[in-house]
């Protein structure tokens, strides 16, 4: 056994979803790192605001500034390649006829916590946190709670280490997180989240609304918003 238990890697990618899970991690775990991808998204803006966002949760508190350790950012062009999807190609994001937004990138979230569990490995972390969410993320499969029990126990086998998959954010609504990110950063957290993560499908980052930058009308945009709205009237 290699892997150490107060340590973990964050699936980040710049997102709301993605921050609270790592101040979530920052919280319990005395090692942190992160890592994040880039597949040919259709905007760069993720990964533009990925550093902005660190370097805020370090100034949010000094123990999350001490635990947090190396960012790893992925190259994964290969996935735009054999993925026809809106968040690839410059198409509109609609629903299909299977219920699913254009924006999944079917199995995009195996091939993330594969990488993930790879790092792990190397770098002796033992658990691998991501913000997937069954309760109102666009009923993605890849997200599914049965599905990470299962990824953890394939990455488990496949390199004969515990690994733990921890997913905070599983049975939460979007105003469940707004309030999780105040119970673990207060205001500070709030702020951050709203200024600097970016959720957007379309990469807008011109307006500034209650709830972050953002084109206000896609799928992301309108989950993002209405938590925002019955957290705030909480
Ligand atoms: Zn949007």
């Amino acid at each position: 056994m290699i892997t150490d238990d107060n340590k973990a890697i964050v699936l980040f990618s710049g997102g709301q979803d993605s921050t609270t899970c790592l101040a979530w991690t920052l919280d319990r775990y005395s090692h942190v790192e992160t890592i994040g991808f880039n597949y040919g998204q259709r905007h760069m803006i993720e990964m533009d605001v990925r550093p902005v966002v660190l370097a805020g949760l370090r100034k949010i508190s000094a123990s999350w500034d001490q635990r947090l350790g190396e960012d790893h950012v992925i190259d994964l062009g290969v996935l735009g390649q054999i993925s026809d999807t809106a968040l690839t190609r410059d198409t509109e994001i609609i629903l299909t006829e299977n219920g699913l937004p254009n924006t999944f990138v079917p199995g995009r979230n195996l091939v993330f916590l594969n990488f993930a569990g790879i790092i792990a490995y190397r770098r002796g972390l033992r658990h691998v946190v991501g913000g997937m969410c069954e309760t109102d993320f666009s009923g993605y499969p890849d997200c599914r709670n049965e599905t990470m029990k299962a990824m953890a126990k394939v990455l488990g086998l496949g390199m004969d280490e515990p690994f733990e998959i921890q997913t905070p954010l599983m049975w939460l609504d979007k105003a469940d997180t707004w309030a999780l990110a105040e119970s673990l950063g207060g205001e500070h957290l709030i702020e951050l989240i709203r200024n600097d993560t970016h959720t957007c499908y379309l990469g807008e980052r011109g307006e500034m609304h209650d709830w972050g930058h953002g084109c206000g009308t896609c799928p992301s945009c309108e989950l993002r918003r209405n938590g925002w709205t019955s957290y705030a009237a909480a």
